[in-house]
């Protein structure tokens, strides 16, 4: 059986190209890039041309505004802790209601071990970010600003650029986890008041375990791994020279297909959407339907569970992921539908499908083959109420 696989904003396929580049730093040219010989040099050469692919994709100034991080999680983390100590005498953050755990997670335990004043931005149906409710939270004892450029599981955007201009107004710092957004959406920081921006390799084609975060020339940093002095004082710890080539490679073959992204991989996504909703009764898509990520559809079917959805899907070969996190045997609502308050019986029965420039019109027929069938069979065994009816309160 053909298998599809519609899980791309959980991580992407290597790119041939990406590996390729990667393979001789494995082998010959192993040299550490910091070494002064023969066998450092090339190594260092590739670090410094791998900067310059991703200076190019996200449109910074300089080179050297790049640190290379091991992902997005490391890289979220790395911003906030250094704006706390940048700016001792600030102890606010503002983030969104709707980040990664990378944010969320690192707000929640700073919340509780240090005196520090977490602001979560709400957002409305659409998970779009309210906007009176960001601007009440900026004042000057704010140290940073952390939000999202592209949700993960809705694909919403949010006006990354606006907020960062609204966060300068109160001499904060602004930093955006754009791991969704790089590569799908072009992007000119030299020309925005964005500070600080976390991305994550393998969700661009490039491997795993390897990310980068960018700090605009002149804003102070501190770092958040100390030892020796690579990467500027920005993080040390000797370089992964194969990660890093390879999301230069990554880096590069991502500004090549922004374009398809844009339209064909859009397009796919489109028919998805458009496909589903005509052949399965009371499905919806989630999120903004003007300012989404081109290649995700988060699909809420009423009166039927997530998890049932994924077991059938996976058995037909298609592999996306559901807006429920199954914990002790209850499915919950993910926090980015709770937060969106999303009704509790399509809140269950969410499947993400996200696409990526490997995706063919083929899947695409397949989900739609299938789709129909397995909704209505677990309907069946599943449901004695008529889809459309509000669930009984308390947990399900
Ligand atoms: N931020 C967002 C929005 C993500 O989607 C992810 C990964 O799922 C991360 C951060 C974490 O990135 P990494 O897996 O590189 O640590």
């Amino acid at each position: 059986m053909r298998s599809v696989y519609l899980d791309n904003n959980a991580t992407t396929r290597v790119d041939p190209e990406v590996v390729e580049a990667m393979l001789p730093f494995f082998t010959d040219q192993y040299g550490n890039p910091s070494s002064a010989h023969a066998f450092g040099s090339p190594a260092g050469v590739a670090v410094r041309r791998a900067r310059r692919q991703l200076q190019a994709l996200i449109g910074a100034e300089f080179d050297y505004e790049i640190a290379f991080t091991s992902g997005g999680t490391e890289s979220d983390n790395a911003a906030i802790l250094s704006a706390l100590e940048v700016m001792p005498e600030r102890t606010g953050i503002v983030t969104s209601a709707v980040e990664h755990p990378a944010v969320l997670t690192l707000c929640a335990h700073l919340e509780k071990t240090r005196s520090v004043k977490v602001h979560r931005i709400p957002v409305d149906r659409l998970g779009r970010l309210d906007l009176d409710a960001y601007k009440a939270a900026l004042s000057p004892r704010v140290a940073i600003v952390s939000i999202m450029w592209a949700n993960n599981e809705t694909g919403t955007i949010f006006p990354a650029i606006e907020l960062a201009n609204l966060a300068k107004e109160v001499g904060a710092l602004f930093h955006t986890d754009a791991v969704q957004a790089v590569g799908k959406v072009p992007m000119d920081l030299k020309s925005t008041a964005i500070d600080m921006l976390s991305l994550s390799g393998h969700k661009l084609h490039g491997p795993k375990g390897i990310g980068a975060l960018y700090i605009k020339r002149g804003v102070r940093f501190h770092s958040l791994i100390k030892g020796g002095h690579q990467e500027r004082g920005r993080r040390a710890g000797t370089e992964n020279t194969p990660g890093i080539v390879g999301l230069g490679k990554a880096a590069e073959l991502a500004v090549q297909f922004m374009d398809d992204e844009n339209t064909r991989v859009r397009s796919l996504r489109d028919r998805l959407e458009k496909g589903v909703l005509k052949r399965v009764p009371y499905a919806i898509v989630t999120g903004d339907p003007l300012k989404r990520l081109p290649n995700t559809a988060n699909i809420a079917f009423d009166q039927v569970e997530a998890d049932g959805m994924l077991r059938l899907l996976s058995r037909y070969g298609i592999a996306c992921s559901s807006g429920s996190a199954c914990s002790s045997g209850s499915l919950q609502p993910s926090h980015v539908l709770t937060a969106m308050d999303f009704p509790r019986s399509a809140a269950h029965g969410t499947i993400r499908f996200s696409f990526s420039r490997h995706n063919s019109e083929e899947d695409v027929g397949r989900v739609l083959e299938v789709m129909p069938g397995i909704v209505e069979k677990l309907r069946d065994m599943y449901c004695s109420r008529s889809p459309g009816e509000e669930p009984p309160s308390g947990p399900t």
